[in-house]
């Protein structure tokens, strides 16, 4: 059987990438599994567990790292998040597309362990922008609107771990990116030679 295709999106806080994976979701023709994280922050108004996350305690997230059952995690303002390991491993060997939505730490962990996903970079259109935006809201005294556009800045450098980048200047044209990412990564030929190598097995057999 034939492997699903690990899509990792992710990229600096704040991007806009949980808005972009619900529309990229919205897309008729997209036929991936959404890997629900887990976290231990408390649910936002509307949200659903087991849709949304898996909310659970701090005593239950640490168990699950112990029993090795996470794939990634991180800790977030205050907050874990991580991605549940068995549901990737059984999705992916039914031959399931998947994609991930994590943030920038959770992504290099994620990488390290499947470097054969497609790791998309979602990035804000430009870094002056971001710091006009801190300047215009005047709620932050100016050290700590340095401090914030340095950490923006850090986190920008963290591109360079991956494969594709997608400026968010729209949401629609952010999602169209994606699909063409999507469709290009299935023509990658260490997806296509597997089968491939079994047709000539099969024909030598
Ligand atoms: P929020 O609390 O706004 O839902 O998410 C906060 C941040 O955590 C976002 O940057 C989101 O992408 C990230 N995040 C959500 N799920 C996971 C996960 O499973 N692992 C990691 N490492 N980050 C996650």
């Amino acid at each position: 059987m034939k492997r699903g295709v690990l899509i990792v999106l992710s990229g600096p806080s704040g991007v806009g990438k949980g808005t972009v994976r619900k529309a990229l979701f919205e897309e008729p023709d997209i036929d991936f599994q959404y890997s629900i994280s887990m976290t231990t922050r408390q649910p936002r108004n509307g949200e659903v567990n087991g849709e949304d996350y898996f909310f659970v305690t701090r005593d239950e997230f640490e168990t699950e790292i112990a029993n090795g059952d996470m794939l990634e995690y991180a800790e977030y303002v205050g907050n874990y998040y991580g991605t549940p390991k068995k549901f990737i491993d059984q999705t992916l060997a039914a031959g399931r597309d998947v994609l991930l939505e994590i943030d920038v730490q959770g992504a290099l962990q994620v990488k390290e362990k499947m470097p054969e996903g497609a790791y998309i970079f979602l990035t804000p259109p430009d870094l002056a922008a971001l710091k006009e935006r801190l300047i215009g809201r005047g709620t932050e005294a100016m050290d700590v609107i340095d401090r914030r556009v340095s950490a923006a800045t850090a986190e920008i450098r963290m591109m360079a771990n991956y494969d594709y980048a997608v400026v968010n200047d729209e949401v629609s044209l952010a999602v169209n990116r994606i699909k063409d990412i999507i469709k290009v990564e299935r023509l990658r030929v260490n997806r296509v030679l597997p089968e491939y190598i079994k047709m000539i097995e099969e024909l030598e057999a």
